[in-house]
């Protein structure tokens, strides 16, 4: 239930901001996902547009930006990419993660776990149209 509960913090902010939006709809979101939060880009997609209980929700795109990891080592001064297995068994677990110069486990994670939602993108909804029609 790992994409869930990532679908449903975007969810959430997606309804504040639709209450300070009168006439808009929602129609594109961005998302970065860092790698190391190892979920399933697909179902977080399928849970936004169920969470999100919107007659539009069938014409909302959502694109996904993959974040790489980036650690920083306290022993060393590393800073930079690091390896891992994509294991399914780290969605519950953390991978034991290393330096990659020094094999220091004295790491910490800078860049990968994050879920930001970066942008959304909005449609004015038609207003009643004046004139002949
Ligand atoms: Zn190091």
């Amino acid at each position: 239930m790992h994409e869930f509960t990532i679908a449903k913090e975007i969810v959430m902010h997606l309804n504040e901001f639709k209450k300070q939006q009168d006439r808009l709809k929602i129609i594109g979101l961005n998302i970065e996902l860092g790698e190391f939060t190892f979920a399933n880009e697909e179902q977080i997609k399928f849970w936004i547009k169920e969470l999100l209980k919107d007659s539009h929700k069938t014409k909302l795109k959502i694109a996904i930006k993959r974040i790489k990891p980036v650690v920083h080592c306290n022993k060393c001064g590393y800073s930079g990419n690091v390896k891992f297995s994509a294991d399914p068994v780290y969605h519950f677990l953390l991978p034991d993660l290393r330096c990659k110069k020094c094999n220091s486990k004295r790491i910490d994670l800078i860049k990968g776990r994050e879920c930001n939602l970066k942008s959304v993108k909005v449609e004015k909804l038609a207003k009643k149209r004046m004139g002949l029609l």
